[in-house]
């Protein structure tokens, strides 16, 4: 079974294969893990622009990050989603 997480965009709960995760650069700041599965804290995310725009907001990441990560600069999640993806899920 996969395990269910909750998206830090929306709050909505979803399998952990739906989401991107999250995780806490050395630098401090949260960035996309593409592979999901670097050590550390992380954090998750729908693929969609409105989750996406939520997650990077900073109270979304103190909560998430528990006050130890930085919020991205704006839309750096959005243009890595696209990256990684290709495109990003219909609202
Ligand atoms: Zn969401």
């Amino acid at each position: 079974m996969t395990p269910i997480r909750t998206c830090i965009g929306c709050g909505q709960k979803a399998p952990r294969d739906e989401l991107l995760r999250l995780v806490r650069a050395p630098s401090g700041v949260v960035t996309l893990d593409p592979g999901k599965l670097a050590p550390g804290r992380g954090a998750w995310v729908h693929p969609r622009e409105s989750c996406l725009r939520r997650a990077e907001a900073a109270r979304a990441v103190g909560r998430a990050f528990r006050g130890k990560a930085r919020p991205p600069p704006p839309g750096a999640l959005l243009s890595e989603a696209l990256l990684l993806l290709g495109k990003l899920e219909e609202e």
